[in-house]
C-alpha cells in the first residue's frame, strides 16, 4: 500500500518550501510536489533587495537558497504537477501520474500570471483542458492545439501526437520548441480567443482560427478552483483565515495564491504559519483553525 503522508504541500515556491521546513522541523512526514524549477517566477527577478537579512540577491540565488535550505530537512519532493485533490479524512492527491494521500494539504501553487483567454473558463471540461495526460484521450483523433508556458508542454504535446489527428503547438516562452514529433505544426503566435458556445470549435489567432476541438492551456499555475471542487475564493485568489485554514477542514493555502501582497516575506511567512496549523489539525482536529 502507498504511504500515507502527514503533510502533501502542492507547490515548491517560497511558500511551499517554507512550509516543507516547518512541517519537517515538526517531524511530520511531508511530500512537496513541484512541476517547475521552484518558482520560475522568482528565478525570474533580476535582483531581490526586499527579503530580510539576505539583501542584493538575484531571484535565482535566493531560491537555490531556499531549495537547499528545505533539501537539509529531507521532505519527499515529487517533480509531478498535481491536478486534483479529493478532500477526506485521508486527502487523496492526483497528479498527472501517480495518486498520493495525506492527512493534510497545503496549496501554494502561486497564482497565473498569464490572464485567462476569453472563452476559456466558460468551455472548462467542454474542449479546454489543463492536462494532455489525464484528458488526451477524449480527443482522440481529433485536432487540438496545446498553448504551453512551459517547456515542460514540449511532452505533452509529443504525446498527443501520438493519438491525435492533429497538434498545433503554441509555445509562449522564449526558447525554440526541441524534440518535438515531426507531425506537430509549431505556431509562434499568441492565442487570442477560445470560440465556441457549448464546447470549443476553434482557437483564434492573429489571422486565423484554429479549427481544434480540445485546447491544452499549459501554464506554470493553473486556476486554483480547479484543483479543488468546493474551494472557497474571494475573487481569484483563495480565502484563508488567519491560521492559513480554507474553508476545507484540512486543507491550508499559502503564498501569493491567498492574495496581494504578492511578496516573498508574506509568502514565506504563510508557509509557516499553515505548517504550523496543519500539525495542529493532524494531532488534534479540534484545532480552532476551522473556518
Ligand atoms: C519578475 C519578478 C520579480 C519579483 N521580485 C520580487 C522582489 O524583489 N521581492 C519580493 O518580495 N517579491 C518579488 N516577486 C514576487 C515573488 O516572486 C512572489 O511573491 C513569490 O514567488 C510567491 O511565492 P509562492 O510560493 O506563493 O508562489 P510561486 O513562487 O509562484 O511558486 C509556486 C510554485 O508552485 C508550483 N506549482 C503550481 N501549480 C502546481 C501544481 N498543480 N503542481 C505542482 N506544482 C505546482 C509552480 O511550479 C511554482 O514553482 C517578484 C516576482 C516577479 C515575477
Amino acid at each position: 500500500m502507498n504511504q500515507v503522508y502527514d503533510i502533501a504541500i502542492i507547490g515548491g515556491g517560497p511558500a511551499g518550501l517554507s512550509a516543507a521546513v516547518t512541517a519537517r522541523i515538526r517531524n511530520k512526514s511531508t511530500i512537496l510536489f513541484e512541476h517547475g524549477g521552484h518558482s520560475e517566477k522568482l528565478r525570474k527577478a533580476p535582483e531581490v533587495d526586499n527579503y530580510l537579512g539576505i539583501p542584493n540577491v538575484t531571484g535565482v540565488q535566493l531560491m537555490e537558497q531556499f531549495v537547499k535550505h528545505c533539501m537539509r530537512l529531507n521532505p519527499t519532493i515529487v517533480k509531478e504537477k498535481v491536478t486534483s485533490i479529493y478532500p477526506d479524512e485521508m486527502n487523496t492527491i492526483v497528479t498527472s501520474a501517480n495518486t498520493y494521500q495525506a492527512r493534510s494539504v497545503i496549496i501554494a501553487t502561486g497564482v497565473i500570471s498569464t490572464a485567462l483567454l476569453r472563452g476559456e473558463k466558460n468551455l472548462l471540461g467542454k474542449g479546454i483542458s489543463y492536462c494532455a495526460t489525464c484528458d488526451g484521450m477524449f480527443f482522440k483523433n481529433k485536432p487540438v492545439a496545446v498553448v504551453s508556458y512551459t517547456k515542460e508542454g514540449e511532452k505533452e504535446a509529443n504525446f498527443l501526437a501520438e493519438i491525435c489527428q492533429k497538434v498545433y503547438y503554441l509555445p509562449q516562452y522564449k526558447d525554440a520548441p526541441e524534440g518535438l514529433h515531426p507531425d506537430i505544426e509549431v505556431i509562434k503566435e499568441k492565442p487570442l480567443a477560445v470560440e465556441g458556445d457549448d464546447v470549443v470549435q476553434g482557437l483564434l489567432i492573429k489571422d486565423r482560427e484554429l479549427a481544434v476541438k480540445g485546447i491544452f492551456m499549459l501554464r506554470q499555475s493553473d486556476p486554483v478552483e480547479n484543483l479543488l471542487a468546493g474551494l472557497e475564493l474571494d475573487g481569484e485568489v483563495i480565502k484563508v483565515n488567519r491560521c492559513m485554514a480554507t474553508n476545507i477542514p484540512g486543507i491550508f493555502a499559502a503564498g501569493d495564491c491567498t492574495g496581494r501582497p504578492w511578496q516573498i516575506a508574506k509568502a514565506v511567512g504563510e508557509g509557516l504559519t499553515a505548517a504550523i496549523h496543519a500539525v495542529q489539525y493532524i494531532d488534534n482536529k479540534s484545532v480552532a483553525c476551522y473556518r
